[in-house]
Formats: C-alpha cells, sequence, structure tokens
C-alpha cells in the first residue's frame, strides 16, 4: 500500500521554530510520523522571521486582513504571501496537512482576528495567511489540526480517510 504524504507544520517536533523558540509536543502527531511520508515547513522562519521573534497577528486595516506584527509596526502580508504562492506550486499529491491551530500563518479556520485600530478581537476567525494559499492549490485534501486530532471520532475519521486505500 502507497504511504500517503502528509504536510505537517514543523514547529510539531522537527524543531524549535515557534515565536518563543519552542515546538509543539503533541504524542499523536509523533506517533503518525513514522507510518505516513512526512514533508514540512515553517513559513516564518522561512520568511526570514528570526526565532525567537515577536509574535504577528491577523489583523483588519482598512477593511481587509494584514499579516502585523504589533510590536515592530512591520507587515508581512505581501511577503508570506508570496512565499505561500511559490510554495505551493511546487508542492505535489499531498493527501493532507495537519497544522498548527490558531497561528496566523499556519492556521486553518480558527485563527483570531483583531482589528488594527483598537487591538480588540473582532468576532470572526480566519485561516493563516500561508494555510489559505496552499488549500487554494489543494481543495480535496484533508485538513485538520492538533486540536481536533484530540477529540477521538476527529481523529479517528481523519485516520479512516488517510488511510482509505
Ligand atoms: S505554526 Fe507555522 S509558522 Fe508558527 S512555528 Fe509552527 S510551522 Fe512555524
Amino acid at each position: 500500500m502507497k504511504r500517503p504524504l502528509v504536510y505537517m507544520s514543523r514547529c510539531f517536533g522537527f524543531e524549535k521554530c515557534r515565536y518563543d523558540a519552542e515546538t509543539v509536543t503533541d504524542e499523536f502527531i509523533e506517533s503518525l510520523k513514522s507510518k505516513v511520508d512526512v514533508i514540512h515547513e515553517c513559513p516564518e522562519t522561512a520568511i526570514g522571521l528570526g526565532c525567537p521573534r515577536s509574535p504577528i497577528r491577523i489583523v483588519r486595516k482598512y477593511g481587509a486582513p494584514v499579516l502585523f506584527q504589533p510590536e515592530t509596526g512591520l507587515y508581512f502580508t505581501e511577503k508570506m504571501t508570496e512565499f505561500a504562492k511559490n510554495y505551493a506550486e511546487k508542492l505535489a499529491n499531498v493527501d493532507a496537512f495537519i497544522l498548527k491551530a490558531k497561528s496566523p500563518s499556519c492556521g486553518a479556520g480558527n485563527v483570531k482576528y483583531y482589528d488594527f485600530m483598537t487591538g480588540m478581537i473582532i468576532n470572526e476567525i480566519h485561516t493563516g495567511f500561508f494555510t489559505a494559499e496552499i488549500l487554494k492549490r489543494f481543495p480535496d485534501a484533508l485538513v485538520t489540526d492538533e486540536l481536533l486530532l484530540a477529540i477521538p471520532q476527529e481523529r479517528e475519521l481523519f485516520l479512516s480517510r488517510l488511510f482509505k486505500d
């Protein structure tokens, strides 16, 4: 049987690449690594954000989402979008994506959205800038994160779809 190809966010135990120079330990994701072929990336370090780094967030400015680093006042919207588009073009035959939940770069539909002027959270959730571009290329891929995979029914469903052949 062909091993599925799974993309994983790099901070799932591959490298201490989070903003606080830490990694994420997840027992299930760790156990899956030996059963699939894995590719991984950290889009924030890939576009030159250091590690550790000041956190970035998705902010609504003039009605549109931008990728913003409050501490420095810098924007990474274009850099991240361009990187993601180029990365997506080179990706082939990915069966599933396991993405770091809530990340403004990697999160899939569960990322906080802030108002630029007030700094308050807007009652609306977003997908991370990197993931949004990647999923345009793979609209039918399995997409999940560590929070969903912590729910037994979600985990079973994910595994049954991933190893369906
Ligand atoms: S969530 Fe994404 S951008 Fe953030 S550390 Fe993990 S791989 Fe890098």
